[in-house]
């Protein structure tokens, strides 16, 4: 398949050099320039994008997807998919999507579950909003990116379930790493506060397969010194994307309204930045009431 990729960082990088390894032919453009492997480097992204069957962008926010998107839809062969992995606002999703239609084209929001580790080794969860028919034109290539692609529903849907996933997310966080500090406080060893939650109704993923304990559970970013894994500043992007949906949509959110206001304390005004997301615990365990 003839493919354009555009925004080949941390994540797309890999993804579009997956792609180019599989055998199809990719065409890349990115800001930055970076050499990837078995993509050819295209001046522009309205060159990666010509005559492509399925034009992937990997950007870092909406605002940035709704420019590029303005100059690649015109570029774009009638019939083509235009495919966004990017975590973004859903409104900008759904903005994407219609211009996209509008010109004759098909299109998917399909942002990504699994971080760079995921996008190196193809081993992505794509969630996937957009016609079937869309749908089935990029299986393929989510099947070579990926490991599971689940189509959610119309356009937006997929933004929809990233951002609704990674609010429970930073909301289990902060939950676990607060009754660890409130453990640790009642004089409860750490790994017997793991060897109870963990098999008990409070466990989660972020319990029990991401523990913010270090030395507790299986190794985590904790045990590296709290160096991301999943950055705190990532938590907070997703957080507010998340608070910006329940605004627009009138959803009544409480605990990922506080989830966002501490993310946004420690990563803005603490030292939450370049720190992973999970040193939420050393943060709270410092403190008192
Ligand atoms: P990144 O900053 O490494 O990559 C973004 C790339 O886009 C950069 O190389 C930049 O040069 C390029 N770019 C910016 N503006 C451009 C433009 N106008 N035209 C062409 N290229 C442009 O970020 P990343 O970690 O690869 O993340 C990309 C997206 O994936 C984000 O939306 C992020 O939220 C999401 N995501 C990231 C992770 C992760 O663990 N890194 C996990 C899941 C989802």
């Amino acid at each position: 398949m003839k493919i354009g990729f555009i925004g080949l960082g941390n994540m797309g990088g890999p993804m579009a050099r997956n792609l180019a390894a599989a055998g199809h032919q990719v065409a890349g453009f990115d800001l930055a320039a970076p050499q990837i492997e078995g993509v050819t480097p295209a001046a522009s992204a309205a060159e990666a994008a010509a005559g492509a069957e399925v034009v992937i962008t990997m950007l870092p926010n909406g605002q940035i997807l709704r420019a590029v998107a303005a100059e690649v839809i015109p570029a774009m062969a009638a019939g083509a998919v235009l495919c966004d992995c990017s975590t973004v606002d859903v409104d900008s999703a759904r903005a994407v999507a219609e211009q996209a239609v509008a010109a004759g084209l098909g299109a998917l929001d399909a942002p990504v579950s699994g971080g760079v580790g995921g996008a190196a080794g193809g081993t992505l969860t794509f969630m996937v909003g957009g016609s079937d028919a869309a749908f089935a034109t990029v299986s393929p290539l989510f099947d070579i990116m990926g490991q599971k692609a689940v189509h959610c529903g119309e356009s937006g849907a997929g933004q929809a379930a990233k951002i609704c996933n990674n609010m429970i997310l930073g909301v289990t966080m902060i939950a676990t790493c607060e009754a660890f500090a409130l453990a640790d406080k009642l004089g409860l060893d750490r790994q017997k506060m793991f060897d109870v939650v963990s098999t008990s109704s409070g466990y989660s993923w972020s319990m029990n397969a991401y523990c913010p304990a270090p030395g507790v559970g299986p190794t985590s970013p904790a045990d590296n010194g709290y160096k991301p894994g999943f950055a705190a500043e990532l938590m907070l992007k997703d957080l507010r994307l998340s608070q910006q949906a329940a605004e627009s949509a009138d959803a009544d959110t409480p605990m990922g309204q506080l989830a966002a206001a501490l993310y946004t304390e420690f990563v803005e005004n603490e030292d939450g930045r370049g720190q992973d997301f999970s040193a939420m615990l050393p943060r709270l365990s410092a403190r008192g009431r």
